[in-house]
């Protein structure tokens, strides 16, 4: 049997490095820097979504891929924001919804990624989604998951799941699971979904798992088992082959013996793994995805056949009927 292998991309968002307003917030600044002191890029290439899909198309890459449905609180992606080129912005989401959706889910990563919206008169609240989130219940956060269906919704993206930005308090997860469930329910008329919430990288054994189960209904947790190591390529100005070969040895090694994929690989372990947008983009040298394209060489000549490149739906899937 194939091992099922999955990518899960965070923080994607048309034109903007949503990790801009997160460094900000961070580091307390409107300058803000990456470690190596370059200032970090506020906005994305529009042509990156198409070097993204060119990658994945070409090594069959499958998986997740986060889209912020009011990116930083600027706007909804499908009616823009003060600024910014309606255009860029409509073909940003074309090329989402007609050459990744096929072959990635598509979540909001809730709203903004950064504040925290007021549902009712859409004014960014003084807390970020994460600290909001951490006093809310089932009955505030099933809202606030469904708003943020129905923003991709409205601009043709049909999310099949759902990721939250940074962690969550474990406290609220358990209302945060049926919030879920209730949401996608309403918005999207799907009682079976999942959602990315946590990593852990210890060990070989499969740690995604079915959490609710009511019914036909049911809710699977996916985890990824392998730390973002194209995150790196944010903060180097090194973008020599080597330098990429390096990375993607972090993966995988060109002998096929060592790196967290091949770990997980050999131990028959579904391999579920995770990035963000910004470290594919490497503050505009683009040396992560570089990178990945690499470890999507590497999986295929070594491993051919016995890799099934499989989206989150289809883990999931697997998972619940197991
Ligand atoms: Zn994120």
């Amino acid at each position: 049997m194939a091992v099922p292998m999955c990518l899960i991309i965070d923080d994607g968002a048309p034109l903007v490095n949503v990790y801009w307003w997160h460094a900000a917030a961070g580091q307390k600044t409107d300058a803000p820097v990456q470690k190596s002191g370059e200032p970090v890029v506020k906005d994305v290439a529009p042509d990156f979504i198409g070097d993204f899909v060119r990658v994945i198309s070409r090594h069959g890459i499958r998986g997740k891929f986060s889209v912020l449905p009011y990116p930083a609180g600027l706007g909804k992606i499908s009616e823009g924001w003060p600024g910014c080129d309606m255009r860029t912005l409509r073909s940003w989401v074309r090329t989402v919804r007609t050459k990744v959706m096929p072959v990635m889910d598509i979540t909001p990563e809730v709203l903004t990624h950064a504040q925290a919206l007021d549902l009712k008169t859409f004014a960014l609240l003084d807390e970020n989604e994460r600290d909001w989130a951490a006093h809310q219940t089932e009955a505030t956060l099933t809202p606030y998951v469904a708003t943020a269906l129905r923003f991709l919704n409205e601009a043709g993206l049909n999310a099949t799941g759902f990721t939250f930005p940074w962690g969550l308090r474990r406290e609220v997860e358990p209302d945060y699971q049926r919030a879920i469930l209730a949401a996608m329910k309403e918005v999207n008329g799907q009682g079976q979904t999942w959602y990315f919430l946590h990593t852990n990288y210890e060990g070989n054994q499969f740690l995604s798992e079915l959490v609710l189960r009511e019914g036909e209904d049911w809710l699977v947790s996916i985890v990824s088992q392998c730390p973002d190591f194209l995150w790196q390529t944010m903060d180097t100005d090194d973008t020599s082959p080597e330098y990429v070969r390096s990375i993607a040895d972090f993966y995988v090694t060109e002998d096929g013996q060592e790196g967290r994929l091949t770990e997980l690989f050999v131990a028959g372990t579904p391999v579920v793994f995770h990035t963000h947008w910004q470290s594919m983009y490497s503050n505009r040298r683009r040396t992560g995805l570089r990178a990945l394209e690499e470890v999507g060489r590497r999986v295929a000549a070594l491993w051919g056949t016995q890799v099934r490149w499989v989206t989150c739906s289809e883990l999931a899937a697997d998972i619940a009927d197991a």
